[in-house]
């Protein structure tokens, strides 16, 4: 059950609780594809192959374990090594990045987000907290948070507490006075209940709960949210 009296800030996942993620990166892989054709053909090609794809992803996991929570820096290194590999200008890497970081940044809202982000917003300081590389800023949400708390920024990503404790620190509260609201079971639900914050779990596919500990609040989109803390969209 919710305790909404103690609630005094709302930590918000992004990626697949205010738009789906899947085609946000297919639209930005396409993106950077288009323009490794045009300014890269060589590397273009090269990542036509699938297997060479994970070879070039394996290689970069290994070679940079200090980075496993920060797909930005991943991603760079990735084109880095493809660009050197196929024997185009390494110097490349930068702008391509760009590129997909740029398109990763367009993203179409469930239906039900933005209403209810703006009824958050208006009655608690409101966290992004994320494992991805979503700007709430660049996606053009930016009015909406107080502040934003990544696993690029914080060094460790969810479900550690870490990133839970900096997001409510960040607002001047205690974890048991900040709600957590995400779509990841693992990652946001049990993360939060082991920071200690209450957990509402965003259900949008009616999946099963399968864990022991139970989150405060299941939600099948993002206006129940508003509708069990009493406001109004
Ligand atoms: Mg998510």
């Amino acid at each position: 059950m919710l305790n909404v009296s103690k609630i005094k800030a709302i930590t918000l996942d992004l990626d697949d609780t205010l738009w789906p993620v899947e085609p946000t990166i297919a639209r930005a892989e396409q993106a950077l594809a288009d323009w490794l054709v045009q300014h890269a053909p060589t590397t273009a090609s090269l990542l036509q192959d699938g297997a060479m794809r994970n070879q070039l992803r394996m290689a970069v996991n290994a070679a940079h374990p200090e980075a496993a929570h920060d797909f930005s820096a991943l991603r760079l290194a990735y084109l880095l090594r493809a660009l050197t590999h196929a024997g185009d200008d390494p110097a490349l890497a930068h702008p391509a990045f760009e590129v997909f970081f740029a398109a990763r940044q367009r993203v179409d809202l469930y239906p039900d987000a933005l209403a209810a982000l703006a009824a958050l917003a208006a009655r608690f300081p409101v966290v992004a907290v994320s494992n991805g590389n979503a700007d709430v800023h660049k996606v053009g949400l930016g009015d909406f948070f107080v502040g934003s708390v990544s696993a690029q920024s914080v060094g460790v990503a969810k479900p550690h507490m870490f990133i839970f404790h900096a997001a409510a620190r960040s607002v001047q509260c205690a974890p048991d006075e900040v709600l957590h609201v995400g779509d990841d079971a693992q990652l946001d639900v049990l993360g939060a209940l082991d920071a200690g914050m209450q957990a509402a779990w965003v259900n949008r596919d009616a999946k099963v709960w399968a864990h022991a500990q139970n989150p405060h609040l299941s939600i099948s989109d993002m206006s129940q949210l508003c509708a069990a803390l009493g406001l109004r969209v």
